[in-house]
């Protein structure tokens, strides 16, 4: 028989129950006996939803972060959290700075966040020096197994595995973390002894960095660290997910364990070569159904191909999901306000476990026992390919029809630096913002009214307008040279826009985690993307009838909106891109006839979208960058195009960011003492550029002194005469009583700035 299993399931609640309970117990409303009453709760309406699978996931729950989870198993959290407190608030310490937000709880350095592999999920950086010890604390994971065994008898413990756990942290001093193996090993070993005392017979080891590309050393790491757990008591199945094996197809299945798992979604091509290799005693097991996106699977397809495996490999055969669930909603049946017939084409986690029933069941029991769920599922996944409210046969021929030279701006940017120059006549070190100003509570709160229809359009948009108003007066009062209009009138640089495009939906309960407490409601791509109006030109052209200075037109790029949300999967990533790009165009042309003479388009998720694999790199910034300079090129050469991204680790992808040929670019460097503009000393970037100056995600105001010491360093780094002075990001999440006198420092640095230039 097939076995089915799941590599793990969203930990938030279908109503981001764990989310308020954190936020509560950070708040000191609660204690942590309710916490825990409710994580155990979650636990068990989750291991419900899945108790048609054979194998349970246990562990994959997490107060945080599984990764801060694995340190603390190994006994790894850093020294600097108080030891007078609970594991608990330690713990909280580690992943936040703080537990509770009283006074007495002592605030540590959090621990550095960063991106989970290539999806939205962040985790907590392991931190080693030479002198990392480990030490084995299975309390919490043992509490959750006792919890799973009171209900179910088939439960599959998921650990992180020791070599991704190495891999993914940071040597703070230098030393080399494979020096550490050994002693990790051990933990595990005894941690795997432990396991057996409760019948654990599978225990999932997560191995994700299988699908990166690994040195020899790592490499060597994975045979020593495996070799050493052979002895374990416990079955070991291997699991790597998000993307192919490659070069360590070999080493991942000759590794000496009892199963392995694959992402048959990214790695389809590859599971042949699998069933080759693997030796005839382990499981293989099938990641099917996708743990990424919110699309029913094509069942009856899925069987086809896997048919001829399964007589190929009979009992060795088990599915799951693609990866753990964790990176799509809870359950699709929370969603009643959906579009009816999108909501038929879609399968959030526990829709997609009953997708692998059905799969397992027709591969056991033959097609005809689950006749009517496949033909359903067929109807759905017809009814989607067929709908002409996916497919616009407009757009397909404006793509079919593309000049080739769509991507271009009329001149090169020396020629258009010059006119733009004359046109706007700006002094040395302009100054400007990244659009965003404080969103108050009085904005979120007309926003909510106008929502729920407690104020009528008209009042709502007059309210918008004084914001406007309001912040326009402020930044001239404050001496800013290029104004924004302040984006009061948006929750969510996305999802405004999708709103108003044809093509996305958007659902109430389709949250996912972010990091932490945080979640995010990606907006959903299900059909070609176009724009029936104008989004932004009434709003633009109201901020800039209010000033003479120039007021910046401010758009969110195609290559950001399309790594923000849930993507169709029938046309590739690059095809869906090239229509939001046509689409952002037809709004900046119509911005720029409007009388908009600088418009920024924000690329903050561009880097973010870089494939797992270095060598899969450039095929996407080719069309990524190609993307964005569709949506901005349509413009004269005296049209000033700005570009903004959140981060500036541009060393790597330096290139691709000269070509995409905005005149100006904003970035964020202030807390790297603009180090991270190094990078241009190799590299003659010959554009303008705002290295940020101000860092927003700080209520400390900078002074003077710091903004022109900062700048004098970019100088070093960049000529004068292309630098410009700005925050690192948007300041929404700010207070305008931090944003006032932070700005008015800004401006007066610059002109201190011009008087040195001058007589230097
Ligand atoms: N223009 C947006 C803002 O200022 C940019 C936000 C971002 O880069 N994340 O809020
Ligand atoms: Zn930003």
């Amino acid at each position: 028989m097939i076995k089915t299993h799941n590599l793990g399931f969203p930990r938030i609640g279908s109503h981001r129950q764990l989310k308020f309970a954190l936020e509560s117990y950070w708040k000191g409303n609660s204690n942590e006996a309710d916490l825990q009453q409710l994580a155990e709760t979650l636990r068990q309406t989750h291991w419900q939803l899945q108790s048609d699978l054979d194998l349970l996931p246990v562990g994959d729950f997490s107060f945080y972060d599984h990764v801060l989870d694995t340190s603390a198993l190994v006994g790894n959290l850093p020294s600097r959290s108080d030891s007078a407190a609970s594991s608990l608030d330690r713990y909280f310490q580690v992943a936040r700075g703080q537990s509770h937000a009283s006074s007495h709880c002592q605030h540590v350095a959090a621990g550095e966040m960063t991106k989970w592999f290539d999806t939205n999920y962040h985790y907590i950086v392991p931190e080693f020096d030479a002198e990392t010890s480990f030490e084995l604390h299975a309390e919490n994971l043992i509490a959750q197994i006792e919890q799973a065994k009171r209900q179910h008898k088939n439960i599959k413990p998921v650990i992180l595995g020791p070599v991704s756990y190495l891999w993914l942290g940071k040597a703070k001093d230098n030393s080399d973390k494979l020096l550490l193996l050994d002693d990790l090993v051990v933990v595990y070993e005894q941690l795997l002894i432990k396991l057996a005392e409760y019948d654990v017979e599978w225990v999932q080891v997560d191995e994700p960095i299988l699908v990166t590309e690994l040195d020899a050393k790592w490499q060597q790491a994975f045979k020593q660290a495996y070799f050493l757990l052979n002895k374990s008591p416990v079955k070991l199945l291997l699991t790597s997910y998000f993307g192919e094996l490659k070069e360590n197809l070999h080493l991942a299945c000759e590794l000496p364990v009892a199963g392995l798992h694959i992402d048959s979604i990214n790695a389809f091509s590859e599971i042949n070569q699998v069933v080759d290799w693997l030796p005839a005693h382990k499981i293989l097991s099938l990641g099917v159904i996708n743990g990424r996106n919110i699309w029913k699977t094509d069942l009856n397809a899925t069987l086809d191909w896997l048919e001829p495996l399964q007589a190929r490999l009979k009992d060795r055969l088990w599915l799951a999901p693609s990866c753990s669930l964790l990176h799509v909603p809870v359950d699709l049946a929370s969603e009643e306000a959906l579009d009816p017939e999108i909501k038929s084409w879609l399968a959030y986690a526990v829709q997609k476990l009953a997708e692998l029933n059905i799969l397992a069941t027709a591969l056991n029991a033959g097609r005809v026992q689950v006749a009517v769920q496949l033909r359903d599922n067929a109807l759905a996944i017809d009814s989607r390919k067929q709908s002409d409210r996916v497919h616009k046969s407009a757009v397909q021929t404006r793509i079919s029809n593309l000049d080739i030279n769509i991507s271009e701006r009329q001149n090169p940017y020396e020629k258009r630096a010059k006119l733009q120059q004359q046109r706007f006549n700006l002094p040395l070190f302009p100054t400007t913002t990244i659009g965003s100003f404080p969103q108050t509570a009085e904005i979120r709160q007309a926003r909510k009214q106008f929502r729920l229809g407690e104020i009528n359009a008209e009042h709502y948009e007059t309210f918008i307008r004084d914001q406007i108003k309001f912040s326009i007066t402020e930044q001239e009062a404050i001496g800013l040279d290029v104004l924004v209009h302040g984006e009061a009138e948006r929750n969510d640089m996305v999802e405004y826009f999708g709103q108003q495009l044809e093509g996305y939906v958007f659902s109430q309960f389709g949250w996912v985690q972010s990091y932490g407490s945080r979640c995010v409601k990606p907006p959903i791509i299900y059909g070609d993307i176009f724009r029936s109006k104008s989004m932004t030109v009434e709003t633009a052209v109201y901020a800039q009838s209010l000033s003479k200075r120039p007021v910046k037109g401010m758009l969110t790029g195609p290559v950001t909106m399309l790594n923000w949300s849930f993507v169709r999967d029938d046309q590739p990533r690059s095809a869906t891109c090239l229509q939001l790009a046509l689409a952002i165009r037809d709004e900046v042309v119509d911005l720029e006839q409007a009388g908009i003479d600088i418009i920024q388009i924000d690329e903050a998720a561009l880097r973010e979208g870089l494939p797992l694999r270095r060598a899969q790199w450039q095929d996407y910034l080719n069309w990524a960058v190609r993307s964005f300079k569709i949506s901005a090129n349509g413009v004269r050469d005296e049209t000033q195009i700005h570009t903004h991204m959140c981060y500036s680790e541009f060393n790597d992808i330096i290139a691709a960011i000269a070509d995409m040929d905005a005149d100006v670019i904003t970035i964020e460097t202030s807390r790297s003492d603009m180090e991270l503009l190094d990078v241009f000393n190799e590299f003659a970037y010959p554009y303008e550029i705002g290295p940020g100056v101000y860092d927003i995600h700080s209520p400390n105001i900078p002074t003077v002194d710091q903004i022109v010491n900062l700048m004098d360093k970019a100088a070093e780094r960049v000529p004068a005469e292309r630098l410009w002075v700005n925050p690192d990001c948007g300041l929404k999440t700010r207070a305008w009583a931090e944003v006032k006198p932070a700005l008015a420092a800004m401006v007066t640095a610059s002109q201190i700035l011009r008087e040195k230039a001058q007589f230097s």
